[in-house]
């Protein structure tokens, strides 16, 4: 019977890395890549024993009736399919009395076939699909060894994940390529691929000085190149990373017509963490006052703080030695997940949209303040744009689940708005006020042409 230390969280969240960086792709501004320096001569390969051993300690450390193994790389599907078929053995036997699994999995989706997509059907697998848009924004930076983009073979696996109706959240980076085109990538996962779910993910790559140029060219490794280890370090980004009000007019855009017309129907994480946050709940760690609890297990069993400080001085230990609740719940991981409020500058102390963004990701705070103090995020500025803009509708739908109603009646309320604009501007006269409410004249706003 296992011991629970005292500030064990009675769950956690790791993500499982049995090929570590290996994957067959060669993603630009993935930094992950890099991180195959850590383990100098290693196959990559996360053994039966390590695997029998995670698992076992992972089901009887949560303290939840659900658990979720989630599985990322690198590209996991390199282990082949006979390791998950093993997962799922090995979880069906190590469950506790009342535990339910759920097995999640990120993918690029290029190795996906029917045995692998009736296995995820077959045993309720939520698929984690890497896409950046249509074809020429998805090529810009998603390209394999050869350089060549890897659209087509997506869209392979993405055929194969719909034929056999597996459950598919669509992961969306946005970066320097894809930012400005935010209804043309949102348009074609809601009408091409008719994805229901839906995440996007800044990229902001961090470098000093030195190592940017390097980085600038990508995490691979080259031919006689210095290749630099990725670290969170430096307050420079690479020419790929989304800028910040960028980000912020991308989220807003979509969120513009998501909230006009498929409320209920497309599942964006962001906005619906983001309603959580109007009600009071942090769901995701990004945006949740501390952190501590969603860490990364690499394929040799070392444990590190989270997926984004898989570096040396995050490195908890290796679960071979110590049970993984003990380096959950050891100072070092409880003071790293403290530290994400203890480090809040002023400026997000008394910001107005505190309570939904939270300063944001430590990995991220790397620029200063306007009056000078260090550790302000460095999306600030389009967080700020998106939690303003979304405030009201958010609101009113927070209003509507308290009162047991559906947030999608939201859509009701705005095509009523709408067809108001439309009559107070068919009736303005040119010396008017505008009805947009800009305090110009019509004539000089809206009544223009
Ligand atoms: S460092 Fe960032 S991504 Fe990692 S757990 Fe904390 S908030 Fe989440
Ligand atoms: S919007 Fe900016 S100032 Fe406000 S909490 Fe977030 S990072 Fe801090």
């Amino acid at each position: 019977m296992l011991t629970f230390p005292k500030n064990a969280p009675p769950a956690f969240h790791v993500l499982g890395k049995p090929t570590g960086a290996i994957c067959n792709l060669d993603c630009k501004y993935c930094f992950f890549l890099s991180k195959e320096m850590l383990y100098p001569g290693s196959r990559f390969r996360m053994a039966d024993d390590l695997l029998e051993t995670y698992i076992k300690q992972m089901l009887e450390s949560q303290r939840t009736p659900e658990v979720n193994l989630a599985w990322q790389g690198g590209e996991p599907t390199l282990m082949g399919l006979d390791f998950f078929r093993r997962v799922v053995e090995l979880a069906e036997h190590y469950k506790q009395p009342g535990q339910s699994i759920l097995h999640s999995l990120q993918t690029n989706g290029t190795q996906l076939d029917d045995a692998w997509c009736a296995f995820f059907k077959q045993h309720n697998f939520l698929i984690g699909l890497s896409v950046d848009g249509p074809r020429q924004l998805h090529n810009a930076y998603r390209v394999n060894k050869g350089g060549q983009g890897s659209f087509e073979q997506v869209m392979r696996g993405w055929n194969f994940l719909k034929k056999h109706q597996v459950d598919v959240n669509i992961l969306c980076t946005v970066h320097a390529a894809n930012a400005d085109y935010p209804l043309d990538v949102y348009h074609f996962f809601r009408d091409e691929l008719e994805a229901q779910f839906i995440q996007f993910i800044p990229i902001v790559e961090r470098a000093t000085e030195p190592v940017l140029p390097l980085a600038n060219l990508g995490w691979s490794a080259r031919p006689g190149n210095d290749r630099p280890l990725y670290v969170q370090a430096g307050n420079l980004v690479t020419a790929r990373s989304v800028q910040a009000e960028q980000y912020g007019r991308f989220l807003t855009t979509i969120f513009d017509e998501w909230v006009r017309r498929d409320v209920g129907q497309v599942y964006v994480q962001l906005f619906d963490v983001t309603l959580g946050s109007w009600m009071g709940q942090h769901s995701l760690c990004v945006f949740a006052p501390t952190c501590g609890n969603a860490l990364a297990l690499e394929h040799n069993g070392d444990l590190y703080a989270c997926d984004h400080y898989v570096e040396p001085d995050y490195r908890l230990g290796n679960i071979t030695e110590t049970h993984i609740i003990e380096l959950v719940a050891s100072e070092q991981q409880r003071k790293f997940g403290q530290d994400k409020l203890d480090s809040l500058p002023e400026y997000c102390r008394a910001c107005q949209v505190r309570h939904a963004c939270h300063g944001g990701c430590p990995r991220n705070r790397f620029i200063n303040t306007p009056t000078g103090q260090p550790g302000l995020n460095y999306l600030c500025a389009g967080y700020k744009l998106f939690f303003n803009h979304v405030s009201q509708p958010m609101q009113m739908m927070a209003n509507l689940l308290n009162h047991q109603r559906a947030p999608a009646e939201i859509m009701r309320w705005f095509a009523a708005e709408e067809r108001k604009m439309a009559e107070l501007f068919s009736q303005a006269a040119r010396n008017d006020p505008c009805p947009c409410g800009s305090g110009k004249k019509y004539k000089q706003c809206h009544g223009k042409n």
